[in-house]
């Protein structure tokens, strides 16, 4: 890659933002104005910089939201301890500036011409790249098939979940719900376990191509699941957002 191509991509640049959506109660989706952004790939992430006016500040990581060629979004979990996301989710303001630079990660990426068949596994916020995925794979009119398995504590802190269900037809959703389930709920419940994995992943004789994002300990034991059931482990991308 030219150097040039890498300094671009590693300098900070003052994004502004340009429209919110609140996606659930902790929730938001902040759409970005980047006027030197070089492009991105679905699955990438970029860094966001925000500086007090004592000159403290703190840097995070944040999934792009969007798929190749649409504007830049990212989507945020509030975590109440934490101090970077209750200041996007709450404090945030239509027209502010912050540091971004990116788009950073070439491995947790799709792109039609890598195939599959494909395995999007997501624990709560970990779904924000497997949704620029679907996006790109729905916008670049790519047949492959995909199954998303998406897990989250309650139905209510199902991100984009209106988008989502728009997929089913082209792509299997399946969620499951690890805290409560609404009456009648006839998706799964409880954490992704073997047998879960046992109805929802496709054969490994099928070779899938599977991205599995969230939490670290989420993330981890899915992957475990997966190598258990000899998906190749060249074939199971992964992408921790932290914590314990
Ligand atoms: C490559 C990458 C992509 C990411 N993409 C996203 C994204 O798309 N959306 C998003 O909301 N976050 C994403 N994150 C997580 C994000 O970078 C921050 O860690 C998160 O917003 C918490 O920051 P904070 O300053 O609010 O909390 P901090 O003050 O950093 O942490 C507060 C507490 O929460 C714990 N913690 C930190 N992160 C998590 C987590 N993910 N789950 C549970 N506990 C945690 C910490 O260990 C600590 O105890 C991503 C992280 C990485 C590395």
């Amino acid at each position: 890659m030219a150097r040039t191509a890498v300094r671009g991509r590693l300098s900070w640049q003052v994004a502004e933002v340009a429209a919110i959506t609140e996606e659930t109660h902790s929730v938001r989706t902040i759409a970005l104005n980047l006027p030197d952004w070089p492009g991105h790939h679905a699955g990438q992430h970029l860094d966001v910089r925000l500086t007090a006016e004592d000159g403290y500040s703190a840097e995070r990581s944040y999934s792009i939201a969007s798929a190749d060629g649409e504007p830049v979004a990212i989507t945020v979990e509030r975590l109440e301890d934490g101090e970077v996301s209750p200041y996007l989710t709450q404090e945030l303001r239509l027209g502010d500036q912050m540091e971004v630079r990116g788009p950073i990660g070439d491995w947790f990426t799709w792109s039609p011409h890598d195939g599959g068949p494909l395995l999007l596994i997501a624990g709560g916020s970990g779904v924000v790249p497997l949704r620029a995925i679907l996006r790109h794979r729905q916008r670049s009119g790519s047949g492959v098939p995909v199954r998303l398995l998406y897990s989250s504590r309650t139905l209510a802190d199902v991100i984009y979940r209106e988008e989502l269900d728009q997929y089913r037809g082209h792509a299997e959703v399946r969620y499951t719900l690890t805290r409560a389930q609404p009456p009648g709920w006839a998706g799964f419940s409880g954490r992704v376990d073997d047998a879960m994995l046992a109805r929802v992943a496709w054969p490994a004789s099928r070779r899938p191509l599977t991205f599995v994002c969230g939490p670290t300990a989420f993330v981890e034991a899915v992957a475990e699941l997966l190598l258990a059931r000899h998906y190749p482990a060249s074939r199971v991308k992964t992408e921790r957002f932290g914590g314990a």
